[in-house]
């Protein structure tokens, strides 16, 4: 029992957060098409990610961990939302510096080599980034590590060495126990993050945050994909108001959908 209290009360936790296109601005496509146009655009942490590192700070107040690091990986604004994280309630944070756009894999083989490094035994990652819509980084961390993984979490709940997992599935919910060290990745309902006051984004400013350039990991991050073409959606045509339900299925015996 003490083995198990002793694990617990010093568990830490890493969480991982990227800096990505504010969920509310609609990108545009640059003319070439080799990607969108993310000049001047304002820039937020992942909406996952918020989620990740608000489970941490409950987990951490509930005095089961002990300790939580953040980390992003990406180019120098990424500190910025690393002292978003911060003022959120992380302890610490870790900046991997990198101006390339690294794909899932080799964002996958920076955090293992952290994990390993830090010597945590929880890791908790959006499901995914709404940048690149991958949903992968989660999954490929739990196997280079071989650790137990639960995607798509709507409730944590922490047991000695175990972590049971609620899980949104197509059919409902299902809940898996995991033995600890662990990877968890976050759904939209298993909490509401919190807003950062000013005392603790002026106290964030002041944690500690190391920052530390990709080649020192090193890990090959040569990337495997080539980005072929980007396309904005098909534009929709404009609707039109119908007078009533007789002009409707006129409207649509016209259309030949009924
Ligand atoms: P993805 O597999 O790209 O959809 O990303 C899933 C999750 O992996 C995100 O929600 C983050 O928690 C984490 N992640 C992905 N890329 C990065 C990055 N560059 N820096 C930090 N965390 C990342």
């Amino acid at each position: 029992m003490r083995d198990y209290l002793g694990a617990l009360l010093t568990m830490k936790i890493l969480v991982a957060v990227k800096r990505v296109v504010d969920y509310n601005v609609k990108v545009r496509v640059k003319s070439d098409h080799s990607n969108v146009d993310i000049a001047n655009v304002k820039m937020s942490m992942n909406p996952f990610d918020e989620i990740a590192v608000e489970e941490a700070v409950r987990l951490k107040e509930k005095g089961i961990a002990e300790d939580i690091t953040v980390v992003s990986i990406g180019p120098a604004k990424c500190q910025e939302t690393l002292r978003t994280a911060l003022a959120l309630g992380a302890d610490q944070a870790i900046h991997v510096e990198t101006d390339a756009n690294l794909e899932p894999l080799a964002v996958a083989k920076c955090l293992k080599a952290l994990v390993e490094r830090e010597q945590v035994q929880l890791v908790i990652l959006g499901k995914q980034a709404i940048d690149g819509d991958n949903n992968q980084t989660g999954q490929m961390l739990a196997a280079l590590l071989d650790w137990p993984q639960a995607t798509f979490a709507s409730a944590v709940e922490c047991q000695a060495d175990k972590v049971a997992v609620t899980r949104e599935i197509d059919g409902g919910l299902e809940t898996l126990s995991l033995t600890l060290p662990a990877v968890i990745t976050t759904d939209l309902r298993l909490n509401e993050p919190r807003y950062a006051s000013l005392p603790n984004i002026m106290k964030a400013k002041k944690k500690p945050l190391n920052t530390i350039p990709v080649t020192e990991l090193n890990i090959d991050v040569s990337p495997r994909l080539t980005t072929v073409k980007v396309e904005a959606p098909a534009e929709r045509d404009a609707g039109i108001k119908l007078e009533s339900v007789e002009q409707l299925v006129e409207k649509l015996k016209v259309e030949g959908l009924i």
